[in-house]
């Protein structure tokens, strides 16, 4: 089974899941038949800029099972990415560990080092 991105000669985009051999349904919208469409995730490991972390698969399941193949893919990924990020900080974002920020934590900094906005009423 594959997640696919279709689209129709309208213009209608939509997503299947399916297997590799199935038939393309036609389009849910206007029944034009369909083609297929680089994943967002195959187009940004293919693109000249590497996707961010943020976008590489947070679980077990997204590696499929970790599939040797696949892993591999992933760790040239993420090195080109931190390549990319040595020589462009920028595009690093801000990558510190957000803190606690609800209830009796609502007025303290978001992020880890971030001067309290209100000093004096932060919580013990
Ligand atoms: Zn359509």
């Amino acid at each position: 089974m594959a997640i696919y991105d279709l689209r129709c000669q309208d213009g209608h985009r939509f997503e299947v899941i399916q297997s590799f051999t199935a038939p393309l349904p036609d389009c849910p919208y206007c029944g034009a038949a369909t083609g297929k469409i680089p994943s967002r995730f195959a187009l940004a490991g293919r693109a000249a800029t590497p996707p961010p972390p943020e976008m590489m698969p947070q679980t077990w399941r997204g590696t499929y099972g970790a599939d040797r193949e696949y892993v591999a893919g992933l760790r040239r990924t993420a090195e080109a990415r931190r390549d990319l990020e040595e020589r462009h900080p920028e595009l690093a974002g801000d990558r510190r560990p957000v803190l606690a920020h609800e209830g009796r934590y609502e007025q303290t900094p978001l992020r880890a080092g971030d001067p309290s906005p209100s000093p004096g009423s932060a919580p013990p």
